[in-house]
């Protein structure tokens, strides 16, 4: 019996069995493909943006550099270590297709983004991700087999069990990571709830012999959207209500004769080499957990790529639950932490979903959709607006409320940095909390030595301590608690047992 299966080898689930392998759990990932590579992962189709949290969260477990390098990265997403103040952001990307300019992004209105090696959102593949993760989740003791369809779950009071075929996998807690399409949240009875398609999308990797008839980059027309890179990549979106999707293959005439609907051209397709097609039907679980059943990632939650928040927000639900689902694993998790998870995730995919059906809003080919566009088209061209945008794309915007005042609590924390360069996101690589004390004469030393193994303490005066005399950090990067000039040690200590249990000492 392991103390974690996860279906599903996808980057979602082998963040998480990253997470708990960190954790010091046995973990198993089932995955329903015999091997890992596929084109559809690969340059180009396999392109993906990552968004600054999430590149955060790989700079936190020191699986930056590593990132960079598989993904062919060498623009450094990150900021002179020595600034005091942050630059502007490099990009914003864009909302419903429409580009943000980053000198708008009005700095000053972000107090809490202070300069780090990880910064900015970067592009990457789907395989440089899931290639990079699987050696980590080896080396972590992780064991990854393929070809393992589950189609059936059972669960009972103490125990749940994927069967695939014959063959039966138990273990403490299953969590469905198997994507869009996931048996698990079916198998388990989750209940998925959502708004149907207005369109179908298309990607392909095509020789277009007239691209000079196509714009480059993302263009919105009367017809609706198509998007031309320079490598071969055209994605589309066609407003025909998702009928097409997956009803038939996507043949070369088909592509063709969308792409010239919504380019309007008479452009022609002489090669397609790979295509897929997607709508923007946008679900969610209404709990993301059902008794020792867990789900995570697009088997929790789908809709549209508009703006590229599936894989970031999946990387944050792996990221909440892999350290409550270990402390309840190992027996010091406080009642009731794991359901923080559903508390903390669900809301963060729904105001994901309605991002996504904004966007798809004001694209609508239509008077009403093409009135709107041109409302929010001027909203974008403003600081704020930029600003707004920026927010919702970086993660910045994520703030959990944990009942507290103070402007840190719930959000993620800034890389707070001490005075002889230690950087909390160095510190958080082992996966346990931190607890950072700026206070002169490191009043919570003594608290902290009651969490050792679940925090790691450290103390010096800080290059910028935002307000604070001291701040505890959990696992996942999310601010628990802060102190306010002489740290309070029986709040530091009520804290500390609110997310870690009671002291071992
Ligand atoms: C065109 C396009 C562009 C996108 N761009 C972005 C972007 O720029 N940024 C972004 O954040 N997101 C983007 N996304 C979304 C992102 O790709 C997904 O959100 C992300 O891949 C989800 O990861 P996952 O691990 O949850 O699921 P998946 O990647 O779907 O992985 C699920 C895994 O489970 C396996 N599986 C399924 N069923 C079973 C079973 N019964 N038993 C065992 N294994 C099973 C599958 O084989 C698969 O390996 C995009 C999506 C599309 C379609």
């Amino acid at each position: 019996m392991h103390d974690v299966v996860i279906v599903g080898a996808g980057p979602v689930g082998l963040f998480l069995a990253c997470e708990l392998g960190l954790a010091g759990c046995s973990v198993l990932v089932l995955e329903r493909e015999p091997e890992p590579h596929s084109p559809f992962k690969a340059k180009p189709l396999g392109m993906r943006g990552l968004s600054a949290a999430s590149v955060e969260a790989f700079y936190r477990r020191g699986m930056l550099h590593q990132l960079l390098t598989a993904s062919g990265v060498h623009d450094d997403p990150g900021a002179d270590p020595d600034a005091h103040e942050p630059s502007p952001p490099r990009g914003v990307g864009h909302f419903a297709g429409m580009m943000l300019d980053p000198a708008q992004v009005d700095v000053a209105a972000l107090p809490y983004r202070l300069p780090s090696p990880a910064m900015e959102g970067m592009l990457t593949y789907l395989e440089a991700v899931e290639t990079l993760l699987s050696e980590q989740a080896s080396r972590l003791g992780v064991e990854i087999r393929h070809g393992v369809t589950v189609s059936a779950i059972a669960q009972n009071d103490e125990s749940a069990v994927a069967q695939a075929g014959e063959q039966e996998y138990a273990a403490r807690w299953v969590v469905g990571c198997d994507g869009g399409r996931s048996a698990v949240r079916g198998l388990a009875g989750f209940e998925f709830v959502g708004t149907e398609p207005q369109f179908t999308g298309y990607t392909m990797h095509a020789t277009v012999a007239d691209s000079e008839k196509l714009r480059s980059g993302i263009n919105l027309t009367p017809t609706g959207m198509y998007l031309q890179l320079s490598d071969g990549y055209i994605g589309m979106m066609d407003f025909d209500g998702g009928a097409f999707d997956r009803s038939q293959r996507p043949t070369r005439d088909h592509l063709q004769a969308v792409l010239r609907r919504v380019s309007g051209t008479d452009v022609t397709l002489s090669d397609v080499h790979l295509a897929s097609s997607f709508t923007d039907r946008a679900m969610q679980t209404t709990t993301y957990r059902r008794g020792r059943v867990l789900l995570a990632g697009d088997a929790a939650h789908i809709h549209s790529p508009l703006g590229g928040q599936g894989l970031n927000t999946g990387i944050g639900d792996a990221m909440n639950l892999g350290w409550k689902l270990a402390a309840t694993v190992h027996g010091y998790a406080p009642d009731g932490l794991l359901d923080t998870y559903t508390r903390e995730r669900h809301p963060i995919g729904a105001g994901v979903l309605d991002w996504s059906r904004a966007q798809v809003a004001v694209m609508r080919p239509d008077p009403h959709g093409q009135a709107v566009q041109g409302v929010v088209r001027d909203l974008l061209g403003t600081r704020d607006g930029t600003t707004y945008v920026f927010e919702r794309m970086s993660g910045s915007w994520i703030r959990y409320d944990l009942g507290s005042e103070h402007p840190l609590v719930g959000r993620n924390a800034p890389d707070l940095c001490l005075e002889d360069g230690t950087r909390l996101g160095d510190l958080m690589r082992d996966g346990r909390g931190v607890a950072l004390d700026f206070s002169t004469d490191r009043c919570l030393r003594g608290s902290a030595m009651g969490w050792q193994s679940r925090m790691r303490y450290v103390a010096g005066p800080a290059r910028n301590d935002l307000g604070s005399g001291a701040v505890l950090v959990r696992p996942d990067g999310v601010v628990a608690w802060a102190g306010d000039g002489t740290p309070d040690r029986a709040a530091f200590e009520r804290a500390a047992s609110h997310w870690f249990g009671g002291p071992e000492i």
